[in-house]
C-alpha cells in the first residue's frame, strides 16, 4: 500500500465518492479555525455561529483545551477501563462538586450518555419496584441521539421511519403540557427525560411550572427524572447546568456535546443511591473517560464555571437576543419572533416562509456567517460562548444582509 493518503488532495466532492451518505455537508468546507472564525481553503473567512452544533462553546483551539490536550497527549492516552486513570478521577469530583450528582458515568457521545441514562432507570426501577415499571416518558419534538433505544426515545418520528422493530414501552406526550404529563405517568412509568431546552426540535425552553410539575409527578409515582442537557448544559444557558436556573433538580443528567469541546466525550451524572443499582460489569465502554477526553473537559468546565464566564454568557446572549429581535422587527413578515435562552436562540419563520430554513443558511453562508436550522421553520443561534458583542453585532449585521438576499431572490422570481 502506498502511504500517500494523509498528503493526497481532497475537496468538498470527494464526499460523495467516500463517505455514506447520510449528511448533505454544506458547499463550505471548513480548513482552520480560531475563537469564532473559521477559513476555507482558499482563505475566506466565515464567522461561526453554529459552535460545530453547541459544541465548541469556547471557540475553536481555545488556549486552555489545546494545552490540555497537548499536555495529555504526551503523557498517557488510554488505558481501558480495566484501570481508572488520574484525569477521569478529576473530572467526575470537579463534576460531583458543581453539581447535584455524586456520581458519574462517562462515555463518547450524548447518545451514549443517554443511552446509559435509559439503562440505568430500567434497571433501577426493576430492582426497586419491580419488571413492570420499565415505561419511559418523553417529549414529543425532543431530541436524545440516533442508537436505536436514543432515537425511540427521541420525539421525532422521522429518524425511528425504516428502523422497526422498536424497543418497547417509550411514550411521546407533548411539551410543556403539564394535563399530558399527569395523565401519561402511570405506576409503570420508571423514567421521564426532557430537554429542559429544546434544540434540534425548536430551540424551545421548557416552562418553570411544567419542570416543576414534572419533578413531582416523578418522585409521586417513584419514576426518575431525567434531563438531557446534552445541548443546553455546560454553560449554554448563563448556568452551568439549565437545572440550576430553573430551581428543579433532576435524578439523571446527561452531558456531551459542550462538554469536550470537540473531543468527543458524554456524561451521565447520577446520585449514590440510584448509581448503585449499575453494577460491576452492567454498562461500560471502552473509551469512556480516557485520559484525553477527561483532561479535555475538566479544562472546559474549569473555564466555563465561574460566576464571570457565565455572566458574561448571559449578557452576550442578551445582546444576541436583541440584535435577532431588531431582526424581526425590520422584517415582520419573514420572521415571527425570537425563542430560547441565553446563548441558545431561534428565529420563527413566519408563516409564509415556513419550511423554507435551509434558503436562509445558504444566504448566511453566502455573507460568510455560518449558522444552524432547528427543524424546517427555526433559524438556530449556538455560537461559542465567548462571543465578543463585535461578533455578535457582525453576525446580526450578515444576517440582515442574507434575509435581503433572500427577499430579492423570491422578488426576482
Ligand atoms: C446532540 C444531542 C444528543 C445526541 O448527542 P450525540 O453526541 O450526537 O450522540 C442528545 N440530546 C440532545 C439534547 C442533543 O442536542
Amino acid at each position: 500500500m502506498p502511504s500517500d493518503a494523509s498528503s493526497r488532495p481532497v475537496n468538498r466532492h470527494t464526499f460523495e465518492k467516500v463517505m455514506v451518505p447520510t449528511y448533505a455537508p454544506s458547499d463550505l468546507l471548513p480548513v482552520r479555525g480560531k475563537g469564532l472564525e473559521v477559513w476555507d481553503g482558499q482563505g475566506r473567512r466565515y464567522l461561526d455561529f453554529t459552535g460545530g452544533i453547541a459544541v465548541t462553546s469556547l471557540g475553536h483551539c481555545h488556549p486552555a483545551v489545546v494545552k490540555a490536550l497537548q499536555e495529555q497527549s504526551e503523557t498517557l492516552w488510554h488505558v481501558s477501563n480495566v484501570y481508572t486513570n488520574e484525569p477521569v478521577l478529576r473530572l467526575a469530583t470537579a463534576l460531583t462538586d458543581a453539581t447535584f450528582a455524586d456520581r458519574a458515568f462517562f462515555c463518547n457521545s450524548g447518545a451514549e450518555a443517554n443511552e446509559a441514562a435509559f439503562k440505568l432507570a430500567r434497571k433501577h426501577a426493576r430492582a426497586t419496584h419491580g419488571a413492570h415499571k420499565s415505561r419511559i416518558i418523553s417529549c414529543v419534538n425532543s431530541f436524545h441521539g440516533r442508537t436505536l433505544f436514543t432515537v425511540s426515545v427521541g420525539g421525532q418520528a422521522k429518524y425511528t421511519e425504516g428502523f422497526e422493530p422498536l424497543p418497547p414501552a417509550i411514550d411521546h406526550i407533548p411539551y410543556n403540557d403539564i394535563d399530558a404529563a399527569r395523565e401519561a405517568i402511570g405506576d409503570d412509568v420508571c423514567a421521564v427525560v426532557v430537554e429542559p431546552v429544546q434544540g434540534e426540535g425548536g430551540v424551545t425552553p421548557a416552562t418553570t411550572d411544567y419542570l416543576v410539575a414534572l419533578r413531582n409527578l416523578c418522585t409521586e409515582k417513584g419514576a426518575l427524572l431525567i434531563f438531557d442537557e446534552v445541548q443546553c448544559g455546560m454553560g449554554r444557558t448563563g448556568e452551568l447546568f439549565a437545572y440550576m436556573g430553573y430551581g428543579v433538580t433532576p435524578d439523571i443528567l446527561t452531558s456531551a456535546k459542550a462538554l469536550g469541546n470537540g473531543y468527543p466525550i458524554g456524561a451521565m451524572l447520577t446520585t449514590k443511591d440510584i448509581a448503585s443499582s449499575f453494577t460491576v460489569g452492567s454498562h461500560g465502554t471502552t473509551y469512556g473517560g480516557n485520559p484525553l477526553g477527561a483532561s479535555v473537559a475538566l479544562a472546559v468546565l474549569e473555564t466555563i464555571n465561574t460566576p464571570e464566564f457565565l455572566g458574561r454568557v448571559k449578557e452576550a446572549g442578551a445582546r444576541l437576543r436583541a440584535g435577532l429581535q431588531a431582526i424581526v422587527q425590520e422584517f415582520p413578515n419573514v420572521f415571527s419572533g425570537v425563542r430560547g435562552t441565553g446563548m441558545m436562540l431561534g428565529l420563527i419563520l413566519a408563516e409564509g416562509f415556513k419550511g423554507k430554513a435551509k434558503d436562509f443558511l445558504k444566504a448566511a453562508e453566502a455573507e460568510a456567517l455560518m449558522i444552524l436550522m432547528a427543524g424546517p421553520d427555526v433559524l438556530r443561534f449556538v455560537p461559542a460562548l465567548i462571543a465578543s458583542d463585535a461578533e455578535i453585532d457582525e453576525a446580526c449585521l450578515y444576517m440582515r444582509r442574507a434575509v435581503n438576499d433572500v427577499l430579492g431572490r423570491y422578488q426576482g422570481m
